[in-house]
């Protein structure tokens, strides 16, 4: 049997700057690829899974011109598939990821693992300071780390032919969803596409203003999604941004586009330190709320049937796409948490399952950051709808788009009618009373703030 070595493609999904298969190619023996289903993949709903499976497809383009074969095998049949063609494994190199069921993937894997920095802007040797002082507040952090600069692209070249065959990762024709914010394909290709399109957009030039809007595909970035497979790097957004500054200058929106990327790589060096605590109810904060658990509320916002019409339509849109803004996502998540009271952990599961971009870090820490169990300070921070809705939607083009029965209420009509009015037309009643709720559940928060000590206080953050 001839010795080679696997490179494992998790959430690294591409072929350039990718430091894992620099690494593998480095030992001079043949280099197989080879992916398995994690179970946060097997969670996925169809969006996630169409996404991924069009970056597989993708990846195996881009690995068959470096001669390598890519294959998949759930971890137990790996060893006899490769033995069934000669190949006895030396050793697996793959990326180090955050998250309990990624690290308990890796403990059980019964061969010789190596794991890699990759998936941030920095790894454990270029972070400024030891990752056990990782500060608990996003604003230390930053300061500690900025200004950020790119690091040098890693480079692979191919390798001799491997007598093996790749399986195949065919992807599906979905007819584009028309009402999509825009059409996100799959793979480091698209991805690089993507991000090139949207330099050359100049909307970076005022992401700053736009970056909380909800109708239009560049108000932000959208990176997100290939981001979260790794199809594209941290680093190569960063490249971009610093090759449009150097030609177009630097403002403000360009320094935002980085400072938002350093929240993404706050809450992944944060959910390497936490470990469970990200999963736990009383979350990195140790705060014992009573969360609810009621299926029917729940039910009502994973659908979009609250009756309150910025949520829902926010939720359809999820369910519908893939995607959803952030500032829709901080609004429906201040709901789910602030007025139906439920335990936070639901609302992170349905947008693991929902959203295009899950990524296990930035979605739980959001979720705890949310439910005011996370890195800050404790705060019964409450979205309000209306102000949400006349700042953000003042138009209400954006809930119009999603919630069709409400059409005869023109424009902000949709949010400044009354109930009877809106009911008539099908659309739900409110499944809770806005303000009632909201008390309710500001009562049951501050009740375990007093029974437990502070792990962190810190000042307003000011998003
Ligand atoms: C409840 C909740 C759950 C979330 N779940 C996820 C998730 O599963 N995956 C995910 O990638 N993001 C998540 N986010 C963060 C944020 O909403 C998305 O990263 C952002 O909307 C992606 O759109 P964009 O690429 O256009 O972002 P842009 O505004 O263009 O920002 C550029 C990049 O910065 C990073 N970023 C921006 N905001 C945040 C943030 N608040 N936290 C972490 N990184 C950020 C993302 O990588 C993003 O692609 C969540 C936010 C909330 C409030």
């Amino acid at each position: 049997m001839s010795p080679c070595v696997v490179v494992w493609f998790r959430r690294n999904l591409r072929v350039s700057d990718n430091p894992v298969l620099a690494e593998a190619l480095r030992m001079g023996l043949p280099v197989v690829a080879w992916v398995s289903e994690s179970k946060s993949d097997l969670r996925a709903g169809p969006h996630r899974k169409r996404f991924r499976q069009e970056s597989l497809h993708s990846l195996q383009k881009s690995l068959a011109a470096l001669n390598m074969p890519l294959i998949r095998e759930q971890p137990e049949g790996l060893v006899p598939r490769l033995g069934s063609s000669g190949f006895r494994v030396r050793e697996v190199i793959g990326p180090k990821e955050p998250g309990t069921e990624e690290s308990q993937e890796e403990a059980s894997l019964k061969l010789a693992l190596k794991l890699v920095d990759d998936g941030g802007l920095f790894t454990k040797g270029t972070l400024s300071f030891r990752q056990s002082q990782l500060p608990p507040l996003f604003t230390t952090f930053r300061r500690l780390v900025e200004p950020i600069r790119s690091s040098k692209p890693i480079r692979v070249a191919a390798q001799a032919p491997v007598s093996l065959i790749s399986d195949l990762f065919p992807v599906e024709t979905p007819s584009p969803n028309q009402r999509s914010i825009m059409v996100f394909s799959g793979g480091e290709e698209s991805g690089q596409a993507h991000l090139r399109q949207y330099l050359a957009s100049g909307a970076i030039r005022t992401y700053k203003a736009t970056r909380n809007g909800m109708v239009e595909a560049n108000h932000s970035s959208k990176l997100s999604p290939w981001l979260s497979l790794g199809c594209l790097s941290p680093q190569q957004i960063l490249r971009g941004i610093e090759d449009y500054e150097s030609c177009h200058g630097e403002n403000d929106s360009t320094y935002w586009l980085k400072f938002e990327l350093l929240w993404r790589e706050f809450f992944r060096w944060v959910a390497f330190q936490e470990g469970r605590t990200l999963f736990l109810p009383q979350g990195i904060q140790g705060l014992a709320v009573k969360w609810r658990r009621e299926s029917s509320l729940l039910e009502a916002w994973q659908e979009g049937r609250t009756g309150f019409p910025l949520v829902d339509a926010n939720m359809r849109e999820l369910k519908e796409t893939g995607w959803m803004s952030n500032r829709g996502r901080q609004i429906v998540a201040s709901f789910f948490t602030k007025n139906l009271g439920l335990d936070w952990r639901l609302g992170a599961m349905w947008f693991e399952e929902q959203l295009l971009d899950y990524d296990v870090a930035s979605n739980w820490g959001n979720w705890q950051y949310a439910a005011g169990v996370g890195n800050d300070a404790r705060e019964f921070r409450l979205f309000n709808l209306d102000k949400q809705a006349k700042d953000y939607d003042p138009t209400g083009t954006y809930s119009h788009k999603w919630l069709p029965e409400l059409s005869p209420l023109r424009g902000f009509r949709i949010y400044s009618s009354s109930v009877p009015e809106r009911t008539k037309l099908g659309y739900p009643e409110p499944v809770v009373d806005f303000r009632l709720s909201a008390e309710e559940n500001r009562r049951r928060y501050e009740a375990a703030t007093r029974k437990s000590k502070p792990r962190q206080v810190a000042p307003r953050r000011g998003r």
